[in-house]
Protein backbone atom coordinates (compact mmCIF):
# COMPACT_ATOMS: atom_id res chain seq x y z
CA UNK A 1 0.00 0.00 0.00
CA UNK A 2 0.59 3.33 -0.61
CA UNK A 3 1.36 6.17 1.86
CA UNK A 4 0.65 9.35 1.25
CA UNK A 5 0.93 12.19 3.50
CA UNK A 6 -0.34 15.68 2.62
CA UNK A 7 0.54 19.00 4.81
CA UNK A 8 -2.84 20.09 6.62
CA UNK A 9 -4.73 23.13 8.09
CA UNK A 10 -8.51 23.46 9.03
CA UNK A 11 -9.10 24.39 5.46
CA UNK A 12 -7.49 22.37 3.75
CA UNK A 13 -11.13 20.86 1.99
CA UNK A 14 -9.73 18.60 -0.29
CA UNK A 15 -7.65 16.63 2.07
CA UNK A 16 -10.33 16.87 4.73
CA UNK A 17 -12.58 15.21 2.42
CA UNK A 18 -10.31 12.56 1.40
CA UNK A 19 -9.41 11.48 4.93
CA UNK A 20 -13.22 11.55 5.91
CA UNK A 21 -14.65 9.43 3.07
CA UNK A 22 -11.53 7.13 3.74
CA UNK A 23 -12.74 6.90 7.39
CA UNK A 24 -15.99 5.93 6.36
CA UNK A 25 -14.95 3.49 3.65
CA UNK A 26 -13.36 1.92 6.91
CA UNK A 27 -10.01 2.89 6.13
CA UNK A 28 -7.20 4.02 8.70
CA UNK A 29 -5.77 7.83 8.31
CA UNK A 30 -2.92 8.82 11.31
CA UNK A 31 -4.39 12.36 12.19
CA UNK A 32 -2.49 14.87 14.26
CA UNK A 33 -3.71 16.00 17.38
CA UNK A 34 -2.67 18.50 20.36
CA UNK A 35 -1.46 15.60 21.84
CA UNK A 36 0.54 12.91 19.88
CA UNK A 37 -0.53 11.73 16.21
CA UNK A 38 -3.65 9.41 16.75
CA UNK A 39 -4.36 6.55 14.19
CA UNK A 40 -8.13 6.66 13.30
CA UNK A 41 -10.83 4.76 12.12
CA UNK A 42 -14.59 4.88 11.96
CA UNK A 43 -15.53 3.86 16.10
CA UNK A 44 -18.57 1.77 14.60
CA UNK A 45 -17.12 -0.41 12.26
CA UNK A 46 -15.68 -3.22 13.85
CA UNK A 47 -13.06 -4.47 11.22
CA UNK A 48 -11.66 -1.59 10.74
CA UNK A 49 -11.15 -0.64 14.48
CA UNK A 50 -9.63 -4.62 14.15
CA UNK A 51 -7.50 -3.33 11.37
CA UNK A 52 -5.83 -0.40 13.71
CA UNK A 53 -4.85 -3.34 16.54
CA UNK A 54 -2.97 -4.99 13.09
CA UNK A 55 -1.15 -1.77 11.76
CA UNK A 56 0.38 -1.51 15.01
CA UNK A 57 1.29 -5.09 16.51
CA UNK A 58 -1.08 -3.40 19.44
CA UNK A 59 -2.05 -6.33 22.26
CA UNK A 60 -5.94 -6.74 21.71
CA UNK A 61 -6.78 -6.55 25.20
CA UNK A 62 -5.61 -2.77 24.97
CA UNK A 63 -9.11 -0.58 24.53
CA UNK A 64 -8.88 2.57 21.83
CA UNK A 65 -9.88 5.82 22.75
CA UNK A 66 -13.02 7.29 21.22
CA UNK A 67 -12.85 10.80 19.87
CA UNK A 68 -15.73 12.95 19.24
CA UNK A 69 -16.06 16.68 17.86
CA UNK A 70 -18.15 18.21 20.63
CA UNK A 71 -18.73 17.06 24.19
CA UNK A 72 -22.28 16.57 24.01
CA UNK A 73 -21.19 13.95 21.20
CA UNK A 74 -20.88 11.92 24.41
CA UNK A 75 -23.99 10.99 24.36
CA UNK A 76 -24.51 8.81 21.57
CA UNK A 77 -21.81 6.56 22.64
CA UNK A 78 -21.79 6.35 26.52
CA UNK A 79 -23.55 7.13 29.67
CA UNK A 80 -22.63 10.65 30.78
CA UNK A 81 -23.46 11.80 34.09
CA UNK A 82 -22.82 15.52 36.01
CA UNK A 83 -19.20 15.28 36.71
CA UNK A 84 -18.66 14.74 33.08
CA UNK A 85 -20.64 18.03 31.71
CA UNK A 86 -18.62 20.11 35.21
CA UNK A 87 -15.02 18.78 33.06
CA UNK A 88 -16.02 19.06 29.95
CA UNK A 89 -16.60 22.73 30.72
CA UNK A 90 -13.11 23.46 31.48
CA UNK A 91 -10.98 21.40 30.03
CA UNK A 92 -12.95 20.17 26.82
CA UNK A 93 -12.29 19.98 23.43
CA UNK A 94 -8.49 19.33 24.86
CA UNK A 95 -6.17 16.89 26.19
CA UNK A 96 -8.31 14.94 28.76
CA UNK A 97 -9.60 11.47 28.04
CA UNK A 98 -12.99 10.14 30.31
CA UNK A 99 -14.12 6.85 30.80
CA UNK A 100 -17.33 6.23 30.96
CA UNK A 101 -20.28 3.24 30.93
CA UNK A 102 -20.34 2.77 27.00
CA UNK A 103 -23.19 2.01 24.83
CA UNK A 104 -23.81 -0.83 22.49
CA UNK A 105 -23.25 1.01 19.34
CA UNK A 106 -19.33 0.94 20.29
CA UNK A 107 -18.10 -2.38 19.24
CA UNK A 108 -16.66 -4.54 21.91
CA UNK A 109 -13.77 -5.06 19.70
CA UNK A 110 -13.03 -0.97 20.64
CA UNK A 111 -12.85 -1.23 24.28
CA UNK A 112 -11.80 -4.69 24.46
CA UNK A 113 -14.29 -6.52 25.68
CA UNK A 114 -14.67 -3.58 28.42
CA UNK A 115 -18.33 -2.35 29.63
CA UNK A 116 -16.75 1.59 29.21
CA UNK A 117 -15.20 3.39 26.79
CA UNK A 118 -12.69 6.21 26.56
CA UNK A 119 -13.73 9.41 25.11
CA UNK A 120 -11.50 12.72 24.04
CA UNK A 121 -12.92 15.31 22.04
CA UNK A 122 -9.45 17.20 20.94
CA UNK A 123 -8.74 20.68 20.20
CA UNK A 124 -6.46 20.30 17.74
CA UNK A 125 -8.22 22.36 14.50
CA UNK A 126 -7.01 19.39 11.87
CA UNK A 127 -8.62 16.50 14.65
CA UNK A 128 -11.88 18.74 15.25
CA UNK A 129 -12.67 19.57 11.65
CA UNK A 130 -12.15 15.90 10.17
CA UNK A 131 -14.36 14.58 12.96
CA UNK A 132 -17.12 16.77 12.12
CA UNK A 133 -17.07 16.23 8.64
CA UNK A 134 -16.88 12.70 8.74
CA UNK A 135 -19.61 12.63 11.12
CA UNK A 136 -18.85 9.74 12.70
CA UNK A 137 -16.88 9.10 16.10
CA UNK A 138 -13.08 8.13 15.61
CA UNK A 139 -11.45 5.37 17.59
CA UNK A 140 -7.74 6.37 17.24
CA UNK A 141 -4.76 5.13 19.35
CA UNK A 142 -1.07 7.07 19.23
CA UNK A 143 -0.38 5.86 15.36
CA UNK A 144 3.13 4.25 16.31
CA UNK A 145 4.54 0.59 16.36
CA UNK A 146 2.97 -0.72 19.69
CA UNK A 147 5.81 -0.43 22.19
CA UNK A 148 7.75 2.44 20.33
CA UNK A 149 7.49 6.19 21.62
CA UNK A 150 4.34 8.22 20.47
CA UNK A 151 4.60 9.88 17.42
CA UNK A 152 4.93 13.94 17.60
CA UNK A 153 5.26 14.52 13.82
CA UNK A 154 4.23 13.35 10.73
CA UNK A 155 7.60 12.01 9.70
CA UNK A 156 7.31 9.54 13.07
CA UNK A 157 4.52 8.34 11.96
CA UNK A 158 5.37 7.79 8.26
CA UNK A 159 9.00 6.05 9.76
CA UNK A 160 5.96 3.51 12.12
CA UNK A 161 3.58 2.64 9.46
CA UNK A 162 4.54 3.53 5.92
CA UNK A 163 3.21 1.40 3.60
CA UNK A 164 0.26 0.25 6.22
CA UNK A 165 -2.14 2.50 6.06
CA UNK A 166 -2.97 5.11 3.22
CA UNK A 167 -2.86 8.42 4.78
CA UNK A 168 -1.28 10.31 6.98
CA UNK A 169 -2.28 14.26 7.48
CA UNK A 170 0.49 16.08 8.49
CA UNK A 171 0.04 19.27 11.12
CA UNK A 172 2.90 19.85 12.23
CA UNK A 173 4.69 19.33 15.60
CA UNK A 174 2.28 18.38 18.41
CA UNK A 175 1.83 20.75 20.92
CA UNK A 176 1.75 18.85 23.98
CA UNK A 177 3.93 16.16 22.61
CA UNK A 178 2.76 13.12 25.37
CA UNK A 179 -1.04 11.58 25.60
CA UNK A 180 -4.09 12.89 26.78
CA UNK A 181 -4.72 12.93 30.96
CA UNK A 182 -6.91 9.54 31.24
CA UNK A 183 -9.33 9.88 33.93
CA UNK A 184 -12.27 7.09 34.94
CA UNK A 185 -15.07 8.92 36.51
CA UNK A 186 -18.29 8.36 38.52
CA UNK A 187 -20.67 10.99 39.68
CA UNK A 188 -18.37 12.39 42.15
CA UNK A 189 -15.17 10.83 42.08
CA UNK A 190 -11.88 11.06 39.86
CA UNK A 191 -9.29 8.26 39.46
CA UNK A 192 -6.41 9.60 37.29
CA UNK A 193 -4.94 6.18 34.91
CA UNK A 194 -2.89 8.69 32.43
CA UNK A 195 -1.31 11.62 33.95
CA UNK A 196 -0.97 14.26 30.74
CA UNK A 197 -1.21 18.27 30.66
CA UNK A 198 -4.39 18.30 32.13
CA UNK A 199 -2.51 17.52 36.23
CA UNK A 200 -4.07 16.39 39.13
CA UNK A 201 -4.18 20.04 40.52
CA UNK A 202 -6.15 21.01 37.39
CA UNK A 203 -8.94 18.16 37.92
CA UNK A 204 -8.96 19.28 41.61
CA UNK A 205 -10.38 22.64 40.61
CA UNK A 206 -13.53 20.57 39.42
CA UNK A 207 -14.06 17.71 41.94
CA UNK A 208 -12.02 17.55 45.28
CA UNK A 209 -12.21 13.91 45.12
CA UNK A 210 -9.14 12.90 42.98
CA UNK A 211 -7.16 9.64 43.19
CA UNK A 212 -3.62 8.59 41.46
CA UNK A 213 -3.59 5.02 40.26
CA UNK A 214 -0.48 2.64 41.97
CA UNK A 215 0.31 2.42 38.24
CA UNK A 216 1.00 5.62 37.65
CA UNK A 217 3.63 6.03 40.23
CA UNK A 218 4.62 2.32 40.58
CA UNK A 219 5.56 -0.81 38.54
CA UNK A 220 2.54 -3.02 38.70
CA UNK A 221 3.09 -6.12 41.23
CA UNK A 222 3.30 -9.27 39.79
CA UNK A 223 -0.24 -10.67 39.38
CA UNK A 224 -2.18 -7.11 39.83
CA UNK A 225 -4.88 -6.35 37.34
CA UNK A 226 -4.66 -2.59 36.27
CA UNK A 227 -7.54 -0.47 36.09
CA UNK A 228 -6.31 0.21 32.53
CA UNK A 229 -5.14 -2.73 30.24
CA UNK A 230 -2.24 -0.15 28.94
CA UNK A 231 -0.88 0.02 32.08
CA UNK A 232 0.46 -3.40 31.58
CA UNK A 233 2.24 -3.17 28.50
CA UNK A 234 5.82 -2.00 27.95
CA UNK A 235 5.97 1.69 26.82
CA UNK A 236 7.82 4.33 25.19
CA UNK A 237 11.01 2.17 25.25
CA UNK A 238 14.01 2.90 23.50
CA UNK A 239 16.30 0.32 21.75
CA UNK A 240 19.33 1.21 24.42
CA UNK A 241 18.98 0.83 27.76
CA UNK A 242 17.55 3.57 29.58
CA UNK A 243 18.76 4.75 33.22
CA UNK A 244 17.58 7.68 35.10
CA UNK A 245 19.66 9.38 37.77
CA UNK A 246 18.26 11.01 41.30
CA UNK A 247 20.05 13.41 41.08
CA UNK A 248 18.98 14.15 44.89
CA UNK A 249 21.90 11.41 45.88
CA UNK A 250 23.96 11.30 42.52
CA UNK A 251 25.94 14.33 40.99
CA UNK A 252 24.81 14.17 37.54
CA UNK A 253 27.36 15.82 35.79
CA UNK A 254 30.36 14.03 37.02
CA UNK A 255 28.66 10.61 37.11
CA UNK A 256 27.56 11.03 33.26
CA UNK A 257 30.89 12.54 32.37
CA UNK A 258 32.65 9.26 33.73
CA UNK A 259 30.34 7.23 31.67
CA UNK A 260 30.77 9.33 28.39
CA UNK A 261 34.62 8.53 28.60
CA UNK A 262 34.28 4.42 28.66
CA UNK A 263 30.61 3.97 27.35
CA UNK A 264 28.86 4.38 24.14
CA UNK A 265 26.15 6.76 25.57
CA UNK A 266 23.70 9.16 25.03
CA UNK A 267 22.82 12.11 27.48
CA UNK A 268 19.26 14.10 27.81
CA UNK A 269 20.72 16.41 29.33
CA UNK A 270 19.39 19.98 30.69
CA UNK A 271 20.16 23.12 28.48
CA UNK A 272 22.01 24.55 31.17
CA UNK A 273 24.30 21.64 31.65
CA UNK A 274 25.43 21.36 27.48
CA UNK A 275 28.63 23.26 28.58
CA UNK A 276 29.51 20.77 31.46
CA UNK A 277 29.28 17.79 29.18
CA UNK A 278 31.41 16.15 26.67
CA UNK A 279 29.66 16.90 23.68
CA UNK A 280 28.93 13.93 22.59
CA UNK A 281 25.54 12.47 21.85
CA UNK A 282 24.16 15.06 23.84
CA UNK A 283 20.43 15.06 23.83
CA UNK A 284 19.05 18.69 25.58
CA UNK A 285 15.74 18.38 26.81
CA UNK A 286 15.30 21.75 27.61
CA UNK A 287 15.72 24.37 30.93
CA UNK A 288 15.66 22.53 33.95
CA UNK A 289 12.47 24.51 35.15
CA UNK A 290 10.51 24.68 31.98
CA UNK A 291 8.60 21.33 31.93
CA UNK A 292 6.14 22.17 28.81
CA UNK A 293 9.48 22.43 26.48
CA UNK A 294 10.85 18.88 28.05
CA UNK A 295 6.74 17.29 27.43
CA UNK A 296 6.92 18.60 23.83
CA UNK A 297 10.51 17.09 23.23
CA UNK A 298 10.37 13.71 25.22
CA UNK A 299 9.06 11.09 22.28
CA UNK A 300 11.16 12.79 19.86
CA UNK A 301 14.45 13.22 21.90
CA UNK A 302 13.48 9.29 22.79
CA UNK A 303 13.47 8.37 19.01
CA UNK A 304 16.62 10.30 18.76
CA UNK A 305 18.34 8.40 20.88
CA UNK A 306 17.29 5.28 18.47
CA UNK A 307 18.84 6.36 15.73
CA UNK A 308 22.12 7.64 17.47
CA UNK A 309 22.84 3.48 18.29
CA UNK A 310 23.91 3.85 21.36
CA UNK A 311 23.96 1.22 24.17
CA UNK A 312 22.84 3.31 27.03
CA UNK A 313 21.04 6.60 27.85
CA UNK A 314 21.62 8.70 30.79
CA UNK A 315 18.57 11.15 32.09
CA UNK A 316 17.31 12.99 35.17
CA UNK A 317 14.62 11.55 36.93
CA UNK A 318 12.17 13.99 36.66
CA UNK A 319 9.96 15.48 39.16
CA UNK A 320 6.93 13.29 40.38
CA UNK A 321 4.79 16.34 40.98
CA UNK A 322 2.50 18.47 39.25
CA UNK A 323 2.83 19.03 35.35
CA UNK A 324 5.98 17.17 35.58
CA UNK A 325 4.06 13.76 36.69
CA UNK A 326 3.28 13.04 33.05
CA UNK A 327 7.03 13.09 32.06
CA UNK A 328 7.85 10.96 35.19
CA UNK A 329 5.49 8.38 34.06
CA UNK A 330 6.40 8.01 30.76
CA UNK A 331 9.96 7.96 31.81
CA UNK A 332 9.84 5.42 34.62
CA UNK A 333 8.14 3.44 32.17
CA UNK A 334 10.56 3.86 29.16
CA UNK A 335 13.88 2.76 31.63
CA UNK A 336 11.78 -0.32 32.84
CA UNK A 337 12.18 1.54 36.61
CA UNK A 338 15.75 1.34 36.03
CA UNK A 339 17.06 4.43 38.91
CA UNK A 340 19.89 4.62 40.04
CA UNK A 341 20.76 6.40 43.43
CA UNK A 342 18.20 7.47 46.44
CA UNK A 343 15.67 5.46 47.95
CA UNK A 344 13.77 3.95 44.25
CA UNK A 345 17.53 3.50 43.24
CA UNK A 346 18.21 -0.37 42.19
CA UNK A 347 21.54 0.94 40.37
P1 LIG B 1 -3.47 5.17 23.51
O1 LIG B 1 -4.69 5.01 22.70
O2 LIG B 1 -2.30 4.46 22.93
O3 LIG B 1 -3.23 6.60 23.85
O4 LIG B 1 -3.81 4.48 24.88
C1 LIG B 1 -5.08 4.63 25.47
C2 LIG B 1 -4.99 4.30 26.92
O5 LIG B 1 -6.32 4.42 27.49
C3 LIG B 1 -4.51 2.88 27.18
O6 LIG B 1 -3.66 2.90 28.30
C4 LIG B 1 -5.79 2.13 27.46
O7 LIG B 1 -5.58 1.01 28.27
C5 LIG B 1 -6.64 3.21 28.15
N1 LIG B 1 -8.08 2.93 28.01
C6 LIG B 1 -8.82 3.04 26.90
N2 LIG B 1 -10.10 2.67 27.14
C7 LIG B 1 -10.16 2.31 28.44
C8 LIG B 1 -11.21 1.82 29.29
N3 LIG B 1 -12.45 1.63 28.84
N4 LIG B 1 -10.90 1.56 30.59
C9 LIG B 1 -9.65 1.77 31.06
N5 LIG B 1 -8.61 2.21 30.29
C10 LIG B 1 -8.87 2.48 29.01
MG1 LIG C 1 -0.21 4.60 22.69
Amino acid sequence: MVTEVFKTERDSYDILNKAARLLNDGALVAIPTETVYGLGANALNKDACLNIFKAKGRPSDNPLIVHIAEPSDAEKIAFTNHLYYLLADKFMPGPLTVILPKKAVIPSEVTAGLDSVAIRCPVHPVANALIKMAGIPIAAPSANSSGKPSPTTAQHVYDDMNGKIPLILDGGECDVGVESTVIKITDNEIVLLRPGAVTVNMLLEVCPNVSIAGAVKEELKSGETPLSPGMKYKHYAPTADLYLIDDKYINFIEFVKEKQKTESCAVMCYDEEIELLENKNLLPVGNRGDIKKQTKKLFILLREADKLGVDTVYAHLPSDEGESLAIYNRMIRACAHRVLGGINGKG
